[in-house]
């Protein structure tokens, strides 16, 4: 038992399921409304499962969209071949349009400063530049008003190489609440802000308001486009979520693809009464056998886990005893006599019949698991399996 031999140096790694990815990806695309595209949502490194290995998957899958934040991540993705439909979410600095052009990427766009830099970008390379304007419904992030989409479109149509092609909105709490009706009310304020700018002769043909919890949901706000991320990774946006699928008898079937897993550097026997790790926050009420871990908070594993969270080992849960420190951390091996130094460690997935899943995690260090799989840093090898 060790580690593979991709890890190299490294004392932890993930381990990313392809196939768990493929399917996730084909299983969502089963559920699409008649008309609608998929895209895989591929930022902040593919929800930390390493953009390189998933959107392989997601395309094998039938994503025909790649969806990321940054011109950065798009380049990393032109970079490694990918050449179809790829989208910009999150905010692209007038400055640099030209690399926009370049990487002939959707840029969601929602002021003149944009469109005046794009608009020079486009006619410079006589090359048209897709745009997606982003529609205020009620989130309060990037967005305009109807009136102000309105204006936007007139100015866009301006640029001769400028289309506008799409328009986007993005749900506030559609997966935080069973509850829906400030959701519907996002989606009645898309399809008016849709509906204006139609009547004044602008009609994007690329509409799309869902994300992960409306694409698994509601279908009729699928329109052209349904933005898909955390379920593409296997996981569930929240158990609000999961409680009205099951309500809407809606039988989803999604594979968790993530494993992370490190090594057990050494395992010693401790007095009753000792105290462990930093602060000499745990006291041992018994001779206890206490197994050290080469994973710490830098390698992102959380530091509120200390003393709430487990690991397995050979197919049990031991509990963390202590603080977790920079790069290493305790646990208690009492129970597991037959723990040593090498032994496999999962700090997240399976092993034998037990799990540790990303929410379950998650809950114990008080997050979601969006943020938990998102902050494992990327020095943590990713390898395909
Ligand atoms: C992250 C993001 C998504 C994907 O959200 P999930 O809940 O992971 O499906 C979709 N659209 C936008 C604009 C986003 O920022």
């Amino acid at each position: 038992m060790s580690l593979p031999i991709q890890a190299g140096l490294h004392r932890s790694c993930c381990l990313v399921d392809t196939q768990a990815l493929t399917h996730n990806m084909q299983t969502l695309k089963r559920g699409l409304a008649p008309g609608a595209q998929i895209a895989a949502v591929v930022k902040s490194n593919a929800y930390g499962h390493d953009v390189r290995i998933a959107w392989r998957a997601f395309v094998e899958g039938g994503a025909t969209w790649l969806c990321v934040d940054s011109l950065h991540e798009a380049a990393d993705l032109r970079d490694d071949g990918y050449t179809g439909n790829l989208f910009v979410m999150g905010h692209v600095p007038p400055m640099h349009a030209r690399t926009a052009q370049r990487l002939d990427v959707r840029v969601m766009v929602y002021d003149k400063a944009q469109i005046d830099a794009l608009g020079a970008a486009a006619n410079d390379a006589s090359t048209p530049i897709r745009l997606i304007m982003k529609l205020e419904t009620g989130t309060q992030r990037q967005g305009l008003r109807p009136d102000e989409a309105l204006q936007l479109a007139r100015y866009i149509a301006r640029f001769p190489y400028l289309v506008l092609e799409g328009t986007c909105s993005h749900f506030a709490n559609i997966e935080d609440t069973t509850d829906h009706s400030f959701a519907q009310a996002q989606l009645k304020a898309f399809q008016d802000a849709n509906d204006l700018l139609a009547q004044n002769g602008f009609r994007p043909a690329l509409r799309t308001i869902a994300n992960s919890a409306a694409g698994i949901l509601w279908p009729h706000t699928h329109f052209e486009l349904v933005r898909a991320g955390i379920t593409c990774y296997g996981m569930w946006p929240s158990t609000e979520c999961y409680v009205s699928a099951k309500l809407l008898g809606k039988d989803v079937d999604l594979r968790p693809a993530l494993t992370w897993k490190t090594i057990i550097a050494q395992v010693k026997t401790v007095a009753t009464g000792s105290l462990i790790g930093y602060g000499c926050t745990y006291q041992t009420t018994h001779d206890t056998r206490i197994a050290v871990l080469p994973v710490g908070y830098y390698d992102g594993y959380d530091r509120a886990l200390s003393n709430l969270g487990y690991v397995l080992i050979r197919g049990h849960r031991a509990p963390i005893r202590g603080r977790i420190c920079m790069n290493m951390c305790m646990v208690d091996v009492t129970d597991i006599p037959d723990a040593t130094a090498g032994d496999d460690v999962i700090l997240l997935g399976s092993q034998d019949r037990e799990t540790i899943s990303a929410e379950q995690l998650a809950a114990w260090a008080g997050t979601i698991n969006y943020e938990l799989t998102t902050q494992i840093q990327t020095s943590v090898p990713r390898i395909a399996v």
